[in-house]
């Protein structure tokens, strides 16, 4: 387990490491997941900053230890933290290659990765010794599918729209154990998704608020705008697919635009359900077991 949570340990937790979305924020940054069951450590997405966030919650060992990567699309807001945290793990010892999952063009970004950064990977390598397995990528295409099961953790990537032929775009539910979470990635109102997260303790879905974006008129074109809301799932629409999951406990993350509060997202998604709900923010921890809980994961800060 990376880090100390608050409480004891339960067997499934997860940590919104970036709740933001590609506008550069210090409140929000990029869309990344920890997710910790039992053993098992891995990310969904890697966003701007996932790598200073981990450090925040665990050590140079835990980091490097995290066991998997799973993509749910290829936006850049989505992976562009990936180069740091590989090459980061490298520097922290990792030794064997790290696992890369997502839709097709994964392999093909990682290749390029592997060029883009071959000068640091030749002159560390030689000048600092670090293991050569540890740069390795090894990454896969996936289909929507059962992807990973090991060690009592099973992983289904399935498919969600995200609008505007931005294709193939995947949403991962993890179960484990009695427990199971299921994570949306980017997606606009798409039914799909109530019957892979069905039973499901947790539903982790992305969300827009359609008000707060029409307000940057003054900065951003109509047709900008509209653009934008069309590839994302208003309050509303999210909230009638929790009415329709019924999780434990419904959250947000990836919220667009940037300025959102949870006073502007929780009003109208009451229109639809009327669930436990929780308006993620970095370095939410939510822990599965007997009750749902939510905590600010604990800083560690280790010089
Ligand atoms: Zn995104
Ligand atoms: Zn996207």
């Amino acid at each position: 387990m990376l880090a100390v949570p608050v409480l004891a340990q339960e067997p499934l937790q997860i940590t919104l490491l970036g709740t933001g979305n590609p506008r550069p924020s210090m409140e929000r940054f990029g869309p990344s997941i920890l997710v910790e069951a039992g053993e098992t450590e891995f990310l969904i997405d890697v966003g701007r900053g996932a790598i200073q966030r981990l450090y925040q919650v665990g050590t140079a060992p835990q980091i490097r230890d995290i066991d998997l990567v799973l993509l749910t699309h290829l936006h850049s807001d989505h992976v562009v933290g990936l180069p740091d945290f590989w090459l980061t793990g490298w520097v922290f010892g990792r030794d064997r290659p790290l696992p890369v999952m997502g839709p097709p063009g994964t392999i093909a970004m990682c290749d390029h990765l592997g060029q883009a950064f071959a000068f640091d990977k030749k002159v560390r390598g030689r000048d600092d010794r670090y293991e050569a397995a540890g740069i390795v990528l090894e990454a896969r295409d996936v289909q929507p599918s059962v992807i990973y099961d090991a060690d009592g953790v099973k992983i289904t990537a399935f498919e969600v729209d995200h609008g505007d032929g931005i294709v193939p775009a995947y949403g991962y539910r993890v179960d484990y154990g009695e427990y199971s979470a299921a994570f949306s990635g980017d997606m606009k109102y798409d039914e799909r998704i109530i019957e892979h997260a069905k039973g499901v303790d947790v539903l982790v879905m992305e969300v827009i608020s359609p008000a707060v974006e029409l307000a940057r008129a003054a900065v951003k074109s109509q047709e900008a705008i509209a653009k934008v809301i069309s590839h994302h799932i208003s309050e509303e629409q999210a909230g009638s697919l929790f009415a329709r999951v019924k999780p434990r406990l419904a959250v947000y993350t990836h919220i667009v635009p940037s300025p959102t509060t949870a006073e502007d997202l929780i009003p109208p998604t009451r229109r639809t359900y009327d669930g436990p709900l929780a308006v993620g923010y970095d370095l939410m921890t939510i822990v599965i077991g007997k009750t749902v809980e939510v905590y600010p994961r604990r800083v560690s800060n280790e010089p």
